[in-house]
């Protein structure tokens, strides 16, 4: 995992084929990972993580302690890793571009929360979007509702970066998307190193987004700060 202040064009890894790209962008999953239902998983979870809490030496009859199994187990599979699962996937629905609006549009300071996948705890932070309408645009929050799916799973920063930044294209029928992520890491700041400063940032630049000046006017845009409401 990269960290620090250091900004990661994940395109640089991109090497045109495009069957390798997408392979290796994806979350490895089983190919039975959604055999068995939520239900069966929490039961399973909750088995499962009893014994952690249990090998411990926590006294699992102590009040506060007796629910945390059952609880955890729901918040893995409905919350924090609920986009594992495709049938989770926003729906995003396209309307045309009436207004014939050609210039680039950013969403910015879009909050995220998901998991390093290395310890299972948390990485927060914030996204900005931005892309190029091909003659369709779609539903504002569809952007945030797709950051926040590919999120909700066991993560390596650069992964969900391209992700968010390849369903986007797809969705949108345009190469013109640009992602950037900014992130702290709690497997870096409360544990290990603890360093509680230092952040991550990963970027994903396609289609018009590769020319410096367009890039540059995204990057001015999600740097200037917000407006006093
Ligand atoms: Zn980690």
């Amino acid at each position: 995992m990269k960290r620090n202040e250091t900004l990661l064009n994940t395109q640089l890894n991109h090497d045109n084929d495009d069957d390798h790209f997408s392979s290796s962008s994806e979350t490895p999953l089983r190919p039975d990972a959604f055999e068995q239902d939520d239900e069966l998983k929490i039961e399973l979870i909750s088995k499962h993580f009893k014994e952690i809490m249990h090998i411990l030496g926590l006294d699992l009859e102590d009040d506060s302690l007796q629910g945390t199994p059952n609880r955890v187990a729901k918040m893995y599979v409905k919350e924090v890793f609920s986009g594992l699962n495709p049938a989770n996937k926003p729906k995003a629905r396209l309307f045309e571009n009436k207004y014939n609006y050609d210039q680039m549009l950013v969403e910015k300071d879009i909050t995220f929360y998901s998991h390093c996948e290395h310890h299972f705890v948390p990485i927060y932070g914030k996204a900005h979007v931005a892309y190029f309408s091909s003659g369709k645009v779609i539903g504002l929050s569809k952007i945030n509702r797709i950051v926040q799916y590919f999120s909700k799973r066991p993560q390596v920063q650069e992964r969900l970066t391209i992700q968010i930044g390849n369903e986007l294209k797809s969705i949108l029928q345009t190469e013109d998307v640009a992602v950037v992520m900014d992130a702290s890491h709690m497997c870096v700041s409360s544990r290990g190193v603890n360093d509680i400063n230092s952040r991550t940032g990963t970027a994903f630049f396609d289609g018009k987004f590769k020319d410096q000046e367009v890039k540059r006017e995204f990057l001015n845009y999600i740097n200037t700060p917000t407006p006093e409401q």
